[in-house]
């Protein structure tokens, strides 16, 4: 095995080797809120090596692997360019996308026609009957499907990519693989439980349960899982449940394991099929466990890595959401330019109106933006199957979720009442039938399930704060003995004398333009790299001054996600602008990709800016105050 060097500026995480849950100090946490901290920072997987978006938080800007920005190679763009043809005529002759949200069912037809394709094994190897296909052109198929059907993407993409292939992929026995892999690439369809009514966000709640039998052949399983996209469809489902804890250093930990149901097996039933504000044809139930026996060889990984199973699924299955949004914003800009262009009021296009114009140039701009991100982090899949990318993906979810909402939002906006009105009323009255109206229902969801915003910014911060913690909480820790904290304090102090100064000298290499293509980038990426340096200063004054308690500050974490999501942002736009350019790979009929993300970086500047004032002046704790005042009395 190669042995790798920690990076200059960041600590070298194999001579700090504590887990870095026992580093948080919870002695002041409620048992509640302890039980899920360390729940969850048991099956967080331990950074293998530094990342460009986990090196921002620390201040280093390194562009080594991206600049060239990575582009599609054309074997695999004629392997994805394929399918998608294909795929794209199953849908324009096939799908009625309105007739499906009207019915709030998707037709026995379309499903077998895309069984057929192969799109219920997009990424799932020939060897086990799937297509193949890389994580760039998965995120492709996202992308169409994005545009055309919320209820299809939805379908396609809690099977494969948070139901039963994708952590068979990962993790399953080569048995497991032969089994279950043929079935699920033909087309039988699979799903993933977690949620329960007392276990949303935070799955420590959980009341699923699943006891071994005395012989210790099969687990039978007990519960109700709410909210199982798919389920009511279901052959196959990833269940998690509580399996009996385990006692680790004297103390009792609760383990989470994650098995493969089969839904015709007995006591396995659906109770409910739940209905939503959008994606009406969504298959999502209430599912009910009695006394399911469940062969131990269906366990996923291990007995009581549930937990790691889930969060390493979504590692990559969180970026089919994002590219979704991708092909969502891209088909509102389609819809929205010509309007612009010739809906006339006050004696001008709408889109000559400034208020508009800013509103459409923000739209191409971030659309742009989130594309670049997307398939930035997708292009380190594919170089690396087992690439640690989950901050870029976490990036990627809530960036592009948020703004695909304001996108569609603006969208419905430009069109004035005709947004407002449902497709099948505008074609009834002669009018052109643009689904906004079916948009805006649809994505709303995007910013709530696959991780809430909310919990992406604390889980994006909690990495931000990975390489710090592993340094220095150990210092910081009252759980721990006074010995081991002077230790752990000596070791921090060495290695932020050595850190922090480096955070304010000027970089000594900035980046330089090599072409006329890339001199409008430059020095937005040079602005990026500084900013990084600032980032990191933030962070670190932050953790000095709040010390434990930052864990608490969600707004400022929140703050410093933002901004870091921004340099993402910022870095993947201008790279692949260069990269399109110099290929000679922009579209006739789209605006340069060096004017969209010039101006998409004037636009991100201006937002982290903004975010850096709020570090030190804003209305935090008087909101704190005021929320608690409204919490009395229930
Ligand atoms: C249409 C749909 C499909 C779904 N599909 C699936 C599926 O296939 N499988 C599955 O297992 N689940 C599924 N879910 C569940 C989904 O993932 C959850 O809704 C999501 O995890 C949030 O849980 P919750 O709704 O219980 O909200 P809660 O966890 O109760 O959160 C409520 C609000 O509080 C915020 N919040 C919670 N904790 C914190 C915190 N510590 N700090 C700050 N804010 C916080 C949340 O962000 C949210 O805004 C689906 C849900 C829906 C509606």
């Amino acid at each position: 095995m190669i042995e790798t060097q920690p990076p200059p500026n960041q600590p070298d995480i194999k001579s700090t080797t504590e887990e870095s849950h026992s580093l948080i100090d919870t002695s002041r946490m409620s048992a509640g809120q302890r039980a899920a901290l360390e729940l969850t920072e048991a099956a967080r997987e331990t950074a293998r090596e530094s990342t460009f978006v986990s090196s921002l938080f620390m201040g280093r800007f390194d562009l080594a692997g991206l600049r060239p920005f990575p582009m599609q190679t054309a074997a695999d763009r004629e392997q994805g360019d394929a399918f998608l043809q294909k795929l794209e005529t199953v849908l324009r002759t096939k799908v009625d996308p309105d007739e499906i949200d009207r019915t709030g069912e998707i037709p026995a037809s379309v499903i077998e026609e895309l069984a057929k394709l192969g799109a219920f094994g997009i990424k799932i190897s020939p060897q086990y009957g799937g297509l193949g296909l890389s994580q760039t052109n998965y995120c492709r198929v996202a992308m169409l499907l994005g545009s055309w059907c919320g209820n299809l993407t939805a379908l396609l993409s809690a099977h494969q990519s948070i139901g039963v292939p994708q952590p068979l992929i990962l993790f399953g026995t080569e048995e497991q693989k032969r089994k279950y892999l043929p079935r699920v690439a033909r087309g039988e369809i699979s799903a993933f439980a977690l949620t329960e009514e007392n276990a949303g966000s935070d799955p420590a709640t959980m009341l699923t349960h699943a006891e071994p039998t005395p012989d210790g052949k099969f687990f039978v399983l007990n519960g109700k899982k709410l909210w199982c996209t798919n389920g009511t469809r279901a052959g196959v489902i990833v269940v998690m449940a509580k399996t009996p804890p385990k006692i680790s250093a004297g103390k009792r930990r609760d383990q989470i394991t994650a098995f493969i149901v089969e839904t015709d097996w007995p006591g396995v039933q659906v109770t409910h099929r739940c209905r939503f504000m959008g994606l009406k044809a969504l298959y999502n139930g209430v599912m009910k466990f009695n006394d399911v026996r469940v062969p131990a060889e269906n366990i996923l990984l291990a007995e009581g890595k549930g937990l790691r199973v889930a969060l390493t699924t979504l590692n990559t299955g969180r970026l089919t959401l994002p590219a979704a949004c991708v092909g969502l914003a891209k088909r509102c800009l389609d819809i929205t330019r010509p309007w612009a262009a010739e809906r006339v009021q006050w004696g001008a296009p709408i889109g000559k109106h400034a208020a508009i114009a800013d509103k459409l140039a923000r739209m191409a701009a971030n659309t742009f933006a989130m594309e670049s991100m997307t398939l930035l982090a997708a292009s380190m899949v594919d170089r690396d199957k087992h690439a640690d990318v989950r901050l870029e993906a976490a990036m990627c979810k809530m960036w592009a979720t948020e703004q695909a909402w304001t996108i569609v939002n603006d969208a419905v906006q430009i069109h004035g009442g005709r947004g407002y009105e449902t497709a099948a009323s505008l074609k009834a009255r002669g009018e052109a039938p643009v689904p906004l109206e079916r948009f805006l229902r649809d994505s709303r969801i995007n910013t709530i399930f696959e991780g809430s915003s909310e919990i992406m910014r604390l889980f994006i911060a909690r990495e931000a704060l990975d390489p710090h913690l592993k340094v220095s909480a150990a210092a910081l820790n009252s759980k721990l003995p006074t010995a081991q904290r002077l230790r752990a304090a000596a070791k921090a102090a060495l290695f932020y004398a050595k850190w922090y100064p480096k955070l304010w000298l000027p970089a000594l290499a900035p980046l330089k333009s090599s072409s006329v293509h890339t001199s409008r980038t430059t020095h937005h990426l040079n602005y990026a790299a500084r900013t990084s340096r600032k980032l990191a200063r933030a962070l670190f004054h932050a953790m000095v001054r709040h010390g434990p308690k930052l864990e608490r500050q969600q707004l400022l974490l929140g703050r410093f996600a933002d901004i870091g999501s921004e340099l993402f942002a910022i870095a993947a736009t201008c790279l692949r602008a260069e990269a399109l350019t110099q290929s000679g790979r922009s579209s006739a009929d789209s605006p340069e990709p060096l004017d969209l993300a010039d101006y998409f970086c004037q636009t991100s500047r201006l937002r982290i800016e903004e975010k850096f004032r709020e570090l030190t002046r804003n209305s935090d704790r008087a909101g704190y105050r005021l929320a608690q005042s409204l919490l009395t009395d229930f």
